[in-house]
């Protein structure tokens, strides 16, 4: 039995970014990465240079789980029509 770890080591999430503003959590809107969230620059989809980059999210497992996760917005979307959930 070998008891290889697979953990791999991770930096601490940082509190600032490159231009020493607060990082805020955001949530990934790209093909690859979808609905999953990361800390990032507040500028980060304003175009900002800035690389400070964390993702809070672990990594779907494969393409199957980001073509589902891809269809969430629309189940929910149908949810609300069909009144399955309610706004409150
Ligand atoms: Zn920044």
């Amino acid at each position: 039995m070998s008891s290889s770890s697979n953990r791999s080591y991770r930096p601490p999430p940082p509190t600032h970014c490159e231009h020493e503003q607060p990082v805020i959590r955001q949530t990934s809107r790209t093909i690859d990465f979808p609905l999953r969230r990361f800390l990032g620059c507040v500028e980060y989809y304003n175009g900002s240079k800035c690389r400070t980059f964390y993702w809070l999210d672990p990594e779907l497992p494969n393409d199957y789980y980001k073509h589902e996760v891809c269809c969430i917005p629309f189940y929910v979307m149908k949810c609300h029509m069909f009144g399955y959930i309610s706004d409150g």
